[in-house]
This record gives structure tokens, C-alpha cells and sequence, in this order.
């Protein structure tokens, strides 16, 4: 069994679907785990969930595509625990519809959350997990990170991105013992599905727990084993 006692663990947009699951997961291991999202309630509401279930969980409400908020995140992790151990960076939104109908305004947001949010995240991780000279970094890309599918160009260019940032990290983060891995998602029962495809019956998708055990596993393994990326995706959809 996973045991992640004595690590610390962020999980950014954890105040609903995959990141909530996410967050439970992790401190289901033992974890403690500082959940970070911009609604502060319903936040607090994932902490208080963990710790009634006996875990370990902080709310820290933070806007990840603002470099002050995600300092300020960090700044308070130093503070208080000195360091960080796993790193989850899946806050998201999307901009759904023809790119000719797409705003600039909506372009921006989802590349400013998706990609910035990730890059910002994993610049304070990586300062704090180089003194540790560990840590464990997985981002939550989508099968839009590898495929196009019409309606998704903002949300595909960000996950695209997130690819291209996970694999030169994962470059870079090698010679301080920091492991960077991706996880892409196909079609999972949250609420952002229902605004990217409308077209799929829900009750047949993954379930935000496949991912939570997809992330539990990859941290399961032995430090000497690195995975640079897991695509999972619901059996009914095309393989490859
Ligand atoms: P969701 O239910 O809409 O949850 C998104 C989470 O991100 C919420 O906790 C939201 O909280 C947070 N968030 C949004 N903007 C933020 C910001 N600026 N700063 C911090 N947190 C922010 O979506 P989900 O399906 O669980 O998505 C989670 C991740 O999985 C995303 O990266 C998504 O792209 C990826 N993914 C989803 C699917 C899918 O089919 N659902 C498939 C592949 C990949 P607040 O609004 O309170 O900030």
C-alpha cells in the first residue's frame, strides 16, 4: 500500500472533480495535502471533508494564473513545512466553440490558467523540491494534449503546451532527483465535460477516481522508475 506520511502534497484546483478526488486520494495515503483553488467555500468545505475522514488538508485559496497568489501559496508552504513533496498541477478551465467565434479575452484565460498556472506552480515547486534535491511533479494534461478535436483549440494549444513544458522540465528536474510526468485524460464526468462535449453520455466516461489512481499509482512506484506520461482514456473511445 501507497504510504505518503511525512509528505507534503499540493494539489491546485482541488475544490471540485478530478482535483477534489485527487486531493482525497493523496491524504487517503497519508499525505498532507495544502488544496489550492479560487473558491474559497467550497475548498474549505474538500479540507474539512479529509480531515472528518481522519487526513491531513489545508485550504489555500489561489488563483493560479496570478504569480503573486501562487508565491504567496508557496511562501506559506515554506513557512510552515519547509518543503514540498508532490506536486499536482491541475487547475483548468476551457473556452469552448469554433476558434473563429473564440475571444481573445477567452484564449488568454484558458492559456493563463492551463499553461501559465502550470508554469508557475512548478517554477515555486521546483525551488523548494532542488533543496530537497526529490519531488514528484504530474500534470494534468487531456488527450487534447497529443489530439486536436474541433471546438477545443484554446483548451488543446494549453494542454499542447503543458506537454511541451512537462517534457523539457522533466529534462531539466532529472539531475535534482525531481520526477515530471503527465497524465492525459480522456472524457471524465466532471463539469467541464459537460461544456466540451455535450455530445457523450456521461454515465459511460471515466470517473474522477480512475485518475486519482492513476496519479496514486505512478507515485507508488520506486524512486528509480520515472513514467514521462499515462493516457488514459474511456474503453468506448478510438484506441490511439
Ligand atoms: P472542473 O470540475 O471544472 O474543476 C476545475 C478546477 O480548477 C476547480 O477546482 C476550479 O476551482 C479550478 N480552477 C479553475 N480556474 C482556476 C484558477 N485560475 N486558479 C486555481 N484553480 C482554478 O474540471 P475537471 O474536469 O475536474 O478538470 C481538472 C483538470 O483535468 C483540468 O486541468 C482539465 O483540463 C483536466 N482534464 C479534464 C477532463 C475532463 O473530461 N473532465 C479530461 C482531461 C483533462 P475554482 O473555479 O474555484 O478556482
Amino acid at each position: 500500500m501507497l504510504n505518503l506520511e511525512n509528505k507534503v502534497a499540493v494539489v491546485t484546483g482541488a475544490s471540485r472533480g478530478i482535483g477534489r478526488t485527487i486531493g482525497l486520494a493523496l491524504a487517503g495515503a497519508g499525505a498532507d495535502v495544502v488544496l489550492a483553488a479560487r473558491g474559497r467555500d467550497k475548498l474549505r468545505a474538500v479540507a474539512q471533508e479529509i480531515s472528518a475522514a481522519g487526513g491531513k488538508a489545508e485550504a489555500i485559496p489561489t488563483d493560479v494564473s496570478q504569480e503573486a497568489d501562487v508565491e504567496r501559496l508557496f511562501g506559506k508552504i515554506r513557512e510552515q513545512r519547509g518543503h514540498v513533496d508532490i506536486l499536482i498541477n491541475n487547475a483548468g478551465v476551457g473556452a469552448f466553440g469554433l476558434l473563429a467565434d473564440i475571444s481573445a479575452a477567452d484564449f488568454d484565460q484558458v492559456l493563463a490558467v492551463n499553461l501559465r498556472g502550470t508554469f508557475l506552480c512548478s517554477r515555486e515547486a521546483m525551488r523548494l523540491m532542488k533543496e530537497k534535491q526529490s519531488g514528484y511533479i504530474i500534470n494534468i494534461s487531456s488527450s487534447v494534449g497529443i489530439k486536436g478535436y474541433p471546438n477545443q483549440s484554446a483548451y488543446a494549444a494549453s494542454k499542447h503546451g503543458i506537454m511541451g513544458l512537462t517534457k523539457s522540465l522533466a529534462v531539466e528536474a532529472q539531475e535534482d532527483g525531481v520526477r515530471v510526468s503527465a497524465v492525459l485524460p480522456g472524457a471524465v464526468n466532471t463539469d467541464l465535460i459537460g461544456d466540451a462535449r455535450p455530445d457523450l453520455d456521461r454515465t459511460k466516461l471515466l470517473q474522477p477516481e480512475d485518475v486519482a489512481q492513476t496519479v496514486l499509482f505512478m507515485l507508488s512506484l520506486p524512486e528509480r522508475a520515472a513514467i514521462d506520461e499515462i493516457y488514459i482514456r474511456r474503453r468506448g473511445s478510438q484506441p490511439w
